[in-house]
């Protein structure tokens, strides 16, 4: 008789007392199909039948070296799984205890027609129930997957969990993600991977033109499957060479259109070559990769923006608590002058002028720090508009800088012909102002200051101011440009000041899409210069513009942000290269 069409071939193990009716059944079965090991009574019954590994035990109730019901037990357990067992009754009077194992029985005579049925029958069982299993266990493996993606262990945890999980779900030894970097347009390995070393995922960042065009595209074919990696012309020699494939499964992680990155799992433990099976698993998992790997960037992003929150507050508590600091002391100085006015009425008339001049004085400090807050606040929160005018920059220059400053000479060196510049006048007045008033007062010993300016290239001009006072120490000459920024020596210190002055003129030279540098020696004297370009207001419309053409944008389209202000001082502000290149710096050499 041939096999029903859905009774599966397997293997049979026959325990019979009867030698020759074992025989019998034996050949009757392979005749069917089937493979069967007839296996003899005696002490190893058990070990024989569990290394013949069967997929069906038939056996005689007359078998009773060791007793039928005892060999399944046994059997089972060392299996640790279900084995069908099929029992062949005689007569009355057998252990009918060994019954209770059995999962059908036949009666003596045994019908050829009837046992192929019933094991044709436990066989589709058996094979069911295995198939079963197997879909539950990949499903406790997704599962176990899906449920375990954990923000905390930060981008690292994520990649290494994927991998494992990935590569234990396929019983295999390796696995690995790779993420598409737009920016450089390249595969790049996440560390870290599973069964791979560190040096292994650090080789694998590939270029997705050029060679990688012409191999497998997981956008267009989607995922692949080899059991032959290193002589697969689908896949890049250099990934097969590093991560020494021999059987691989790749499944790309798809967001829209476009291949987010690939989820790898490679060699196989003990078993057989990757099959579709793998691959739909693998993909599930690949689904789940994408939304976690996308969930993990969101997180990140959040936990830099919220850090960047907390900053700008404490930031912002610095400066009101200097701020408040700073305007205490003038508003004592005057309301200690008036009192004393008030309640000695007999103050000689020249010391109750020199009084109320320093009155004054502190008054036009606090507003100059009232003014200078208010301004910083503005730039920084982006809400400063630039007033942008052509002006004449010669005569601007000499009508701007300050003269007549006490022991102080101030040389204007600048050149007879210019070229008309669109500035924002009022606050480059403001950037001079500071800048030539900085270099009387930290030269207290006078000498001479000069103010030169020349053009740099077609579209640039650089403005200097010189001076031969204190200098500054190499050490402190990064920070000078940020925020209540002090020279911390004896001599600084004893010249009043809020180290906001420089802050600001940065603020504005960068908003007119310029920059702001120092040269100094300590005893010898300080360069302070600004470049600026001929057309602030032009240079500011092509920045914005390429901030909202480039995705995402870097930051919010205005005037530069205490983001942007911290992260680009970070190295002293030194004269920039007179080569071209630089955006906001010169084109040409002099
Ligand atoms: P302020 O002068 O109000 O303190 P600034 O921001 O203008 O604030 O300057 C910051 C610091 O830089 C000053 O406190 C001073 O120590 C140093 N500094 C500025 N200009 C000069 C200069 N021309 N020579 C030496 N040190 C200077």
């Amino acid at each position: 008789m041939i096999l029903g069409r859905s009774a599966p071939a397997g293997h049979v193990a026959i325990l019979d007392s009867d030698r020759e009716r074992g025989e019998m059944l034996a050949r009757r079965l392979r005749s069917a199909g089937h493979r069967v090991s007839v296996i003899e009574k005696g002490r190893r019954v058990v070990q024989s039948v569990v290394e013949s590994t069967p997929d069906l035990l038939i056996g005689a109730l007359t078998f009773s070296d060791p007793p039928l019901g005892g060999v399944i037990r046994a059997v089972r357990q060392a299996l640790g799984s279900e084995l069908p067992a099929l029992v062949i009754v005689s007569r009355d009077g057998e252990d009918t205890n060994s019954l209770v194992e059995a999962d059908d029985i036949l009666k003596e005579p045994v019908d050829p027609g009837e046992l192929d049925l019933r094991v044709g029958g436990l066989l589709r069982a058996q094979s069911e129930r295995r198939t079963l299993n197997k879909k539950v266990q990949e499903l406790l493996g997704l599962y176990k997957v899906s449920w375990a993606f954990s923000l905390a262990g930060g981008p690292a945890g994520l990649f290494g969990h994927l991998a494992r999980q990935s590569a234990d779900l396929l019983k295999a030894e390796k696995g690995l993600v790779l993420l598409f970097d737009a920016d450089r347009q390249q595969m790049v390995a996440q560390a870290p991977g599973f069964g791979l070393t560190p040096e292994q995922v650090s080789l694998v960042r590939y270029p997705v033109e050029g060679e990688a065009r012409s191999r497998w595209n997981f956008r267009k074919n989607g995922p692949l499957v080899s059991n032959k990696a290193r002589a697969d012309s689908r896949l890049l020699p250099d990934l097969a060479a590093a991560l020494d494939l021999h059987s691989v499964v790749i499944a790309p992680m798809i967001r829209g259109p476009q291949v987010h990155g690939l989820l790898i799992v490679a060699d196989g433990i003990r078993r057989g070559p990757f099959n579709d099976d793998d691959l739909g698993l693998l993909l599930a998992v690949a689904g789940q990769a994408t939304v976690a790997v996308e969930n993990q960037r969101l997180h990140e992003e959040l936990k830099r923006a919220n850090e960047l929150l907390q900053e700008y507050d404490r930031l912002k508590s610095e400066f009101v608590a200097i701020v408040a600091h700073d305007f205490r002391r003038p508003l004592m100085a005057i309301r200690g002058f008036a009192e004393l006015v008030l309640e000695e009425p007999d103050i000689p008339t020249e010391t109750r002028e020199e009084f109320m001049r320093t009155v004054i004085s502190e008054t036009e400090h606090l507003a100059v720090l009232a003014d200078d807050t208010l301004l910083i606040t503005r730039i920084e929160t982006g809400e400063f508009e630039f007033r942008w005018r052509e002006i004449d920059l010669g005569p601007f220059i000499l009508e701007s800088v300050p003269m007549g400053l006490s022991d102080h000479s101030v040389l204007m060196d600048l050149p007879s012909q210019f070229p008309k510049i669109v500035v924002d006048p009022d606050r480059l007045r403001q950037v001079l102002t500071n800048l030539t008033m900085n270099a009387v007062k930290y030269s207290p010993q006078g000498g001479s200051i000069t103010v030169r300016c020349r053009e740099r290239g077609t579209d640039h001009v650089a403005i200097e101011v010189i001076d031969h006072g204190l200098g500054i120490p190499q050490d402190q000459i990064g920070k000078l440009f940020q925020k209540f920024q002090r020279v911390r020596t004896e001599e600084h210190l004893s010249i009043s000041g809020t180290g906001l002055g420089l802050y600001i003129c940065r603020l504005i030279v960068e908003g007119h899409g310029g920059q702001i540098w120092v040269e100094s020696e300590v005893g010898k004297g300080s360069t302070f210069g600004i470049v600026l370009p001929m057309d602030a207001r032009a240079a500011q419309t092509a920045r914005r513009a390429a901030r909202e053409g480039s995705e995402p944008p870097a930051r919010p389209a205005g005037t530069p942000t205490v983001a942007a202000a911290e992260a680009e001082t970070v190295a002293p502000a030194t004269r920039p290269s007179e080569e071209p290149a630089s955006e906001a710096g010169p084109a040409e050499t002099e």
